[in-house]
């Protein structure tokens, strides 16, 4: 038994340290990714349900590098976060967002809308209203068409001047959304608190809405709740024909997931189709 112990013990010590020299390598390879032009972003359009009709699309940062290959924003969005390197990061994104916005809308002579992930580091940034302002006039592209997606991770340290981020934002005219909606602890009291317009129905639960009951319950629960406080609502990972003709019958206004299309490069958002 002793033994079997000292083995347990020096296998958790090969798996901790494999983790921290990852998480180290990232983190020094992550620092003159920007500079060496490393990151990329990709595009997941977003569907009317009643209509099938493109209406939008989310950016989606991609990584790749010539040590780690590609690493998935799951793992690196932390540690952008973490160091403070997402501020700059998160500039980047929005600038391409918001040049790819403007072609794509002249394109179609319609407003096609974009939504861009903030985190909560960015909050910290005291010039990033001002920032996100000057993008959008740079751009040339109207508040309305910008949708900035916010986690519960952002509202949760209730610090005020992300109240006061949000509602300045808000002031001109940019939409804001609840992402992940449903998988944090609070999210219906934050609704209550920030001027919300979009709600985002997290992918756990779109994934079960055609098999468990409870699942088809609390979507349904989210989508009535939303509509009674003026919100729009999207769903997310939508990825069989039923899920989304059951979100049709919900009353669900936008759809996103693989169904719908997987993120692809802006020459290809381009060249879609908006009807389908
Ligand atoms: P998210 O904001 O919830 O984005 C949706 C994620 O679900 C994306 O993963 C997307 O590729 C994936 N997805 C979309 N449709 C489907 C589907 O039908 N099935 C499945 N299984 N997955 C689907 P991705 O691109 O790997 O991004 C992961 C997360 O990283 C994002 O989750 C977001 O939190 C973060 N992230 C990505 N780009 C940015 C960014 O520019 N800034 C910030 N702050 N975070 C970002
Ligand atoms: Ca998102
Ligand atoms: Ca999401
Ligand atoms: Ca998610």
């Amino acid at each position: 038994a002793k033994g079997l112990g000292r083995n347990t013990y020096s296998y958790f010590n090969e798996e901790m340290n494999r983790d921290v020299s990852r998480r180290l390598e990232l983190e020094q390879e992550i620092r003159g990714a920007l500079q060496r032009k490393e990151f990329e972003v990709v595009y997941q359009v977003q569907v009317n349900v009643s209509s099938g009709q493109i209406t939008g699309a989310e950016a989606l940062l991609r990584w790749f590098n010539p040590k780690l290959g590609q690493v998935s924003p799951v793992e690196f969005i932390p540690i952008a976060e973490q160091t403070g390197l997402i501020v700059g990061i998160g500039e980047f994104v929005l600038t391409q967002a918001l040049s790819v916005l403007a072609n794509w809308q002249q394109q179609h002579e319609c407003a096609l809308k974009m939504s861009v992930n903030l985190s909560p580091r960015q909050f910290r940034d005291t010039q990033l209203v001002d920032n996100i302002h000057q993008a959008l006039i740079q751009a040339g592209v109207a508040a309305n068409c910008l949708e900035l997606e916010i986690t519960e991770g952002v509202l949760m340290s209730g610090h005020s001047y992300i109240k006061k981020a949000l509602s300045a934002l808000s002031g001109l005219g940019i939409h804001l959304s609840m992402d992940d909606f449903g998988t944090g602890y609070s999210s219906l009291n934050y609704l209550r608190h920030y001027p919300f317009d979009v709600l985002k129905i997290d992918r756990s639960f779109v994934q079960g809405i055609t098999t468990e009951s409870t699942d088809r319950e609390l979507v349904n629960a989210a989508i009535a709740m939303a509509h009674s406080l003026n919100l729009t609502v999207v769903a997310e990972g939508v990825e069989t024909p039923a899920q989304l003709q059951l979100l049709k019958s919900l009353n669900c206004d936008f759809a996103q997931g693989y169904l719908l299309g997987k993120p692809c490069r802006s020459t290809r958002l381009l060249a879609l189709e908006l009807m389908p």
